[in-house]
């Protein structure tokens, strides 16, 4: 989901819990756990040749996201594979179409308990509150696969979302910035390539100079300039629709709890099969309805609640908060029928 979406989701959450519990999580480290699916930038030490060492757990630059929209990807990329490969589970999300939606759904529940036990017993302490010993980082990796399996983009509820999908002027780059961003490339071309400007790396620093009030630290990957093009137009959507959708967004907020029923997942999304900017306009908090924003936060504050509870007593001995985390991500987060869960989770069409 779209990060400004998250960020909303944790301080509208983070607003309905006591203040005695908000006083111990470090909201640094919950909000890096959040953002870090999205984003991942960990760096990674070698110690032998199967010991692999996490040195830190940072996020990357929100441009780096451009990265998956790069068909000369190096497939390898933490990012890449966070998105569109092995760990798109991460994101409720399907890895794979050859995965049913059993299989997605069983690595999503075995990833949240997993996080859930990491957030009580991890000590590292890029990951952990010195305030308690909860691994707030964790936390955040957790909530994100809940947020996410909210998202249109990622899965398919029943009786679900809102169709308004905003105007195209909402998310396209005017035409002036076309103009502009053209204008420049094409003028850069004919003064600088095989005049000044020998190489394409040469190209590229020149042309982040260019850029470098807009793109604080866009990586070039591609020596295309058509790519370089589309990546300065990503970005510009991105900028605009921040802003932009800011407003909208909040007009969605919920004003009025109202009882209501779980909504079924009937499916998991596989990103391969969706439309760049299909999955782009989903993903904004516009496409969840009242009640699906509150089933969402309702998660989330469950699940903090029982983290809470889990902290003061011995969770290894004792498996009944880890059954009741199952128990209600089955029933409420994850429910499905058993017929959906037998289905593949592509192709889907995509309208
Ligand atoms: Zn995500």
């Amino acid at each position: 989901m779209y990060i400004p979406g998250h960020e909303m989701i944790i301080n509208d959450t983070l607003a309905k819990l006591s203040k005695n519990q908000r006083d111990i999580i470090d909201i640094g480290k919950l909000k890096t756990g959040l953002f870090y699916p999205d984003l991942p930038c960990g760096k990674y030490n070698i110690i032998s040749k199967n010991n692999v060492f996490m040195t830190s757990k940072t996020t990357c630059s929100f441009i780096n996201l451009l990265k998956l929209y790069d068909p000369n990807n190096n497939e390898f990329y933490e990012i890449f594979q966070s998105h569109k490969g092995i760990l798109a589970y991460l994101h409720s999300m399907s890895p794979s179409p050859s995965y049913t939606a059993r299989d997605v759904r069983t690595a999503i529940l075995n990833q949240c308990l997993t996080f859930f036990l990491l957030a009580l017993y991890d000590d590292n302490l890029f990951m952990t509150s010195p305030k308690k010993k909860i691994s707030f980082f964790w936390l955040g990796m957790l909530l994100h696969i809940i947020m996410d399996s909210y998202s249109p983009a990622h899965t398919i509820r029943k009786v679900t979302y809102r169709i308004d999908i905003p105007p195209r002027s909402i998310y396209t780059p005017s035409r002036l910035m076309r103009k502009r961003v053209r204008d420049i490339i094409l003028d850069t071309i004919k003064t600088d390539i095989g005049n000044t400007v020998k190489t394409i790396e040469e190209f590229t620093v020149y042309l982040r100079d260019i850029f470098k009030d807009d793109i604080k630290s866009l990586e070039y990957i591609s020596n295309h300039l058509d790519q370089i093009y589309n990546s300065y137009l990503m970005f510009m959507f991105d900028m605009q629709t921040t802003t932009k959708m800011q407003s909208i967004i909040g007009k969605y907020k919920p004003k009025e709890y109202q009882t209501y029923k779980p909504k079924n997942i009937t499916n998991f999304m596989y990103y391969n099969n969706q439309f760049n900017f299909y999955h782009q306009k989903k993903d904004f908090l516009y496409n969840i309805d009242d009640l699906t924003y509150k089933m969402m936060i309702d998660d989330c504050i469950f699940i903090f609640n029982l983290l809470f509870e889990a902290s003061k007593s011995n969770v290894t001995s004792d498996p009944k908060y880890l059954k009741t985390l199952l128990t209600y991500l089955t029933d409420n987060t994850f429910r499905m029928t058993k017929k959906d869960l037998d289905s593949q989770t592509g192709p889907i069409d995509v309208d």
